[in-house]
């Protein structure tokens, strides 16, 4: 039995010569030789270069685009976003470190996260970066700290609105979450700031992640910009930044289809000329993570062995869940599917019968690949999974079996 080549959207930001995948301008085999060993992730800079335009285009030009580095904080990555975006959102002290060595400046990082210690709100304020407080403590704690240090935090109300991302992957605001103030707390949370004389900036809406549906995007910064509109009521100094999160996502699984951003750009078109009546004096913002780096991204893990287990036809590979957890389905997905996967040396040859690649790991849990069509490999052949330049290495278990650590590459 013979089929073609199931092509994912993916695949066509790399290039094919002969057999081979070529990312980066360089043929898999070569560009492992430049690694020096497998598993390995490969992020290309060409593609995340032409994503920002694109986006850039789509968008209107007084929208800010930051990059929420959670999702690729590998630092030379981080450096080279920084060439690109307006602004890091950053979501833990570790990361902040991360940003501020780029040499960006402290004006254009900001800092969420539900659960910062005082050492980071700290550090946070000494360095001069926007923090998104999420609680009634950050509040206070952040008014000793100014004290101490004498210079007023600035900071943004993170919002927990009243309202969800509709079909989005995770869901991080609307009903009760550790996100974030709750909108009907704003009020006193927004009294609380003046009267501790905090450098209040603005609001930081957040309602979810990994969405490919541009109505429910534009209508979720819709109801975050009457959000903010209802919430300045309650203040008498300007707003200075609107930042309405992200969410957008990228097509993994067959059947989905990449975002189409012209929507979202005509949606933001009016948000964008309200602004300037409403807040003259306010930045519009957008943090995405995924959206901007994860099709630049491929895992490259070498065949090691292979079986065929009653009938079904299994490749074995050096690497799996302990450095790319979301492609072995164990990142938040609640019924398993195939991430995009093919064999990078082997990108022409017809695809065998249906075959599982799982990683060296003695758990069932290590699937990369479950009864795909695929061409029939052998021994040291590359097997490549797409869409992995996001939450890949740093949301993986490198530990977990004592397996070598995963090398990363900005090519
Ligand atoms: C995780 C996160 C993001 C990025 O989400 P993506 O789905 O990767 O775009 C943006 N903002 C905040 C506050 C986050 O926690």
């Amino acid at each position: 039995m013979q089929h073609t080549m199931p092509v994912h959207e993916s695949m066509s930001q790399f290039g094919i010569d002969g057999d081979s995948l070529v990312v980066g301008g360089m043929p898999i085999e070569l560009l492992a030789a430049r690694v020096g060993s497998t598993p390995f992730y490969a992020y290309d800079r060409s593609v995340i270069a032409r994503g920002i335009e694109l986006l850039r285009a789509a968008l209107p030009k007084k929208i800010e685009i930051h990059y929420a580095m959670k999702a690729n904080p590998m630092p030379a990555m981080v450096c080279f976003m920084t060439s690109l975006v307006d602004g890091i959102d950053v979501a833990s002290g570790g990361e902040m470190k991360i940003a501020l060595d780029t040499g960006i400046s402290p004006q254009n990082v900001s800092f969420a996260g539900p659960g910062k210690r005082e050492s980071e709100l700290r550090q946070a304020v000494a360095a001069g970066v926007l923090l998104n407080v999420e609680s009634f403590r950050e509040i206070e704690l952040l008014a000793r700290l100014s004290n101490e240090l004498g210079r007023a935090a600035r900071v943004a109300i993170r919002v927990n609105p009243d309202f969800e991302l509709k079909g989005s992957g995770m869901k991080m605001g609307g009903g009760p979450k550790q996100f974030g103030i709750d909108a009907e707390a704003v009020p006193l949370a927004l009294g609380k700031v003046r009267a501790l004389e905090l450098a209040f900036e603005g609001f930081h809406l957040f309602a979810g992640s990994q969405n490919l549906n541009a109505e429910s995007i534009c209508e979720a910064q819709n109801k975050s910009f009457e959000l903010a509109i209802k919430l300045s009521e309650h203040i008498s100094y300007p707003v200075k930044l609107l930042n309405l999160g992200g969410g957008f996502g990228i097509p993994y699984f067959p059947g989905e289809r990449r975002l189409d951003l012209s929507p979202i750009g005509e949606n933001l078109e009016k948000i964008v000329e309200k602004t300037q009546k409403i807040f003259p004096e306010a930045k519009l913002a957008l943090e995405l993570g995924r959206f901007l780096v994860g099709e630049s991204g491929i895992y490259v893990t070498r065949v090691i062995d292979q079986k065929i287990s009653r009938g079904q036809r299994y490749l074995i590979t050096d690497g799996g869940l302990n450095h790319h957890l979301s492609a072995s389905g164990n990142f938040g997905q609640v019924i398993r599917k195939n991430y995009p996967v093919a064999i990078g040396n082997r990108m022409s040859p017809p695809c065998n019968d249906p075959t599982t690649i799982v990683g060296p790991l003695c758990t069932p849990l290590d699937t990369l690949a479950d009864k795909m069509l695929l061409a029939e490999a052998e021994l040291d052949d590359l097997v490549v999974v797409f869409q992995s330049g996001a939450y890949g290495a740093s949301a993986s278990p490198n530990e977990f079996l004592g397996h070598p650590k995963v090398t990363e590459v900005l090519i």
